[in-house]
């Protein structure tokens, strides 16, 4: 519609221009993006206690290591003297026997606590193995969606460049006094853009509040590009 008022094709190209860059700030990568941040925190934090536990794990194996080879060494000294010949009486031989099984006990006890360490030293480690594999892979992941942002963004960034320069020139078609109403009420959240009305007899289309009625004269009789302000709605009333 060529033959429209240009302040009204502007609005129309004000309100095309803000729903690409409402369009380029929800796009979908920027959802993805904070997503796999907010996973990447939480993968840092598993890691960080992973590392905790292998290392608290590990000192503890070395700790029992230590504690099952003096075991067995005691045990193995109960053997020798059980078996040096020494020890003749009953007694004495009861004795040491009980000794030895009480130190095969305490060996194998302290064995399988090791062992149970182990196990979980190795589950530790799968579980690092895994949450590195997905450190990974969430940074190509992360690699490939900001691409797909930065590609997203140069396209609308492109349309509101091209947009932008048609509104240079439909500014110049606008009367300046009627230009600078429009523009101060772009910035009015409230009318979110949605700026101008037209005379509908004596109201303002939009809000249907009655106009004094020296403007809605003024209006008429003054040229297309007279404007008042709509005394409700703030909007610009065009006749
Ligand atoms: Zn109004």
């Amino acid at each position: 519609m060529a033959d429209e008022h240009p302040v009204r094709r502007l609005q129309a190209l004000d309100l095309r221009m803000d729903a690409l860059r409402a369009e380029r700030a929800a796009l979908p990568e920027r959802a993805v993006l904070a997503a796999l941040a907010e996973e990447g925190a939480t993968l840092r934090e598993r890691r960080a206690a992973a590392e905790d536990t292998l290392a608290t794990h590990q000192k503890q194996e070395r700790a029992l290591e230590a504690e099952v080879a003096e075991a067995a060494s005691r045990a193995k000294g109960v053997e020798d003297d059980l078996y040096s010949g020494r020890a003749t009486a009953p007694k004495e031989l009861e004795a040491l026997q009980t000794d030895l099984a009480s130190c095969r006990a305490r060996q194998h006890a302290l064995e399988e606590e090791e062992l149970a360490l182990m196990e979980a030293i190795e589950a530790t480690q799968e579980d690092l193995a895994g949450i590195d594999a997905r450190g990974v892979e969430m940074a190509s992941e992360v690699e490939a969606q900001e691409a797909s942002l930065v590609s997203g963004e140069a396209r609308l960034d492109g349309v509101l460049g091209e947009l932008g320069k048609t509104r240079e020139s439909l500014c110049a078609e606008v009367a300046p006094k009627l230009l600078a109403a429009y523009d101060k009420r772009r910035d009015n959240a409230t009318l979110a853009g949605e700026i101008l009305s037209a005379l509908d007899g004596s109201d303002c289309g939009r809000c249907r509040v009655r106009l004094p009625v020296i403007e809605v004269t003024r209006l008429k009789e003054e040229g297309p590009e007279a404007f008042a302000a709509c005394p409700s709605c703030r909007r610009l009333v065009l006749r």
